[in-house]
């Protein structure tokens, strides 16, 4: 997928427009917030298994070459055939070359992230194979021509009349607001692709390095039909995925539906062990692994290498009032939200990236409902610096910015300038909020009011209450 990061503004202005799309993320993100609140205070184990799975991911990438090789060793050993591609075009291409030598004509795919980042269905396509989304919501914007808008619900842009419109035009139905309806009309066309399909490609959630298994966790029985039922599976994972032991998945199990979903646990997690043993009911006659380096390796030597351990729970996504505002696919690549705003700049460089570690208010709400406990807003931050070393940030912001310091760095000035404000705002606005700043403030003001100055600047208030003299 080309990246185009770099028109976040001109894509967020958009997306700020569509009405639509608002009342669609509005409605999605406030009911994952929801959700995920009520399912972690449910679980009182909640903080202990975030320290547990963040130490565990920590531990794993300090050492994720012995981890990495245990798992292709265990997994070879178990009948399938592992390959690492070190970049997207080198993925790609081993895609293709697996899906043609084993006499692939139609492929099913589950929802991966991963394959996403590599144009996977394109490569496929291109050496004339199909390739049919499985996932609900994949399947929707695969059927758009778009791409996905959230870590674990791709379609979440989507009201339900658009999806009836679209399967009106693009499959025939009949039209329908019934969302069971809907789910009828996709299941009945993907049935005879799933039984025609000779591989099944999926993602991976977890790679076990003690036993070569690839975990999926997924609330569709699409995931686990199509890497049972064809006779080939091919799984595509970031060599990050790794965890040391089967006995470390409970503890991400715990975390990953609360933190998604807000359920305590997803409707099927599958573990696929290796090919099909003599007496198996069902199983994979072959079964290909494809490792994405695609940058991860140059992540992993870097300040930025926690971001690594990032489970793709989406939590981040619908707890920050950007992505809430301006949804997916604004940030213009695959990943979106706060974890789009620190990966999409380490994956395809900062200069095509730069304005998305800007697209956050630092809040801090990201870091906070992270189940590994990444600092998000902190490599926000340094993505920041790092632009200004870089020469990417303008002379404007680089004044402003020196001025800002100057000023907060000295109480007496700072007081000073808060007495003229307060001023000068009580004059202009007589206590009441602004609802139209001149330029180059309107923006500010576009969306929302300026809040009424105090009558008295919070310092001053605090020292008073406080008894001391100002
Ligand atoms: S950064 Fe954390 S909250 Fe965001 S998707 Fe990854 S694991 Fe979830």
């Amino acid at each position: 997928m080309q990246p185009t990061a770099h028109l976040f503004p001109r894509n967020a202005q958009k997306a700020l427009a569509d009405k639509t799309l608002q009342a669609a993320l509005g409605r999605a993100t406030g009911r994952f917030l929801h959700h995920r609140a009520e399912a972690v205070a449910a679980f009182p184990g909640f903080g202990e298994a975030r320290e547990r799975a963040s130490e565990i991911k920590r531990q794993t990438l300090a050492q994720l070459d012995h981890h990495l090789g245990r798992f292709i060793e265990e997994a070879s050993r178990r009948g399938a055939v592992v390959h690492v591609a070190r970049d997207a075009a080198q993925a790609r291409e081993i895609a293709a070359r697996v899906a043609k030598e084993e006499g692939v004509t139609l492929a099913v795919k589950s929802k991966s992230m991963a394959s996403e980042e590599i144009s996977f269905n394109v490569a496929l396509q291109e050496a004339g194979i199909e390739v049919v989304e499985s996932d609900l919501g994949e399947y929707i914007i695969q059927l758009a021509g778009e791409a996905p808008s959230h870590i674990i619900a791709p379609a979440v842009h989507k009201t339900r009349e658009e999806i009836s419109r679209l399967f009106e035009r693009k499959l025939g139905e009949p039209p329908t607001d019934s969302i069971p309806a809907l789910v009828a009309m996709a299941r009945r066309h993907l049935r005879a692709k799933f039984l025609g399909a000779g591989m099944g490609v999926s993602g991976a959630n977890f790679l076990v390095a003690d036993t070569g298994s690839v975990v999926l966790v997924t609330n569709e029985g699409n995931g686990r039909m199509g890497t049972v039922l064809p006779r080939v599976h091919l799984a595509v994972a970031g060599i990050e995925k790794v965890i040391p032991r089967m006995s470390d998945l409970p503890t991400f199990l715990r975390l990953l539906p609360r933190s998604a979903s807000g359920q305590p646990l997803s409707s099927y997690v599958s573990v696929l062990t290796g090919t099909r043993r003599e007496g198996d009911a069902e199983g994979p006659e072959k079964m290909h692994i494809l490792l994405l380096d695609c940058g991860r390796s140059a992540i992993l030597e870097g300040k930025y290498r926690e971001v690594l351990k990032c489970i793709r729970c989406g939590a981040c996504l619908n707890s920050c009032p950007v992505y809430q505002s301006v949804g997916g696919h604004a940030y213009g690549w695959v990943y979106s939200g706060p974890i789009g705003a620190v990966l999409t700049p380490l994956l395809v460089g900062l200069p095509e990236a730069a304005p998305l570690p800007d697209a956050s208010t630092l809040c801090g709400a990201c870091g906070e409902v992270c189940p590994v406990k990444i600092p998000l807003p902190d490599f926000l931050l340094e993505l920041r610096a790092d632009m200004r070393s870089q020469g990417l940030k303008t002379p404007g912001e680089i004044a402003g910015m020196k001025g800002y310091a100057g000023v907060m760095k000295r109480a007496g000035l700072l007081e000073a300038l808060e007495r003229v404000a307060g001023l000068l705002a009580q004059f202009f606005t007589k206590g009441k909020p602004v609802e139209g700043l001149p330029y180059p403030f309107s923006g500010w003001t576009e969306r929302r009011d300026f809040p009424a100055a105090a009558a008295q600047p919070f310092r001053k208030l605090w020292k008073t209450r406080r008894g001391v003299q100002g």
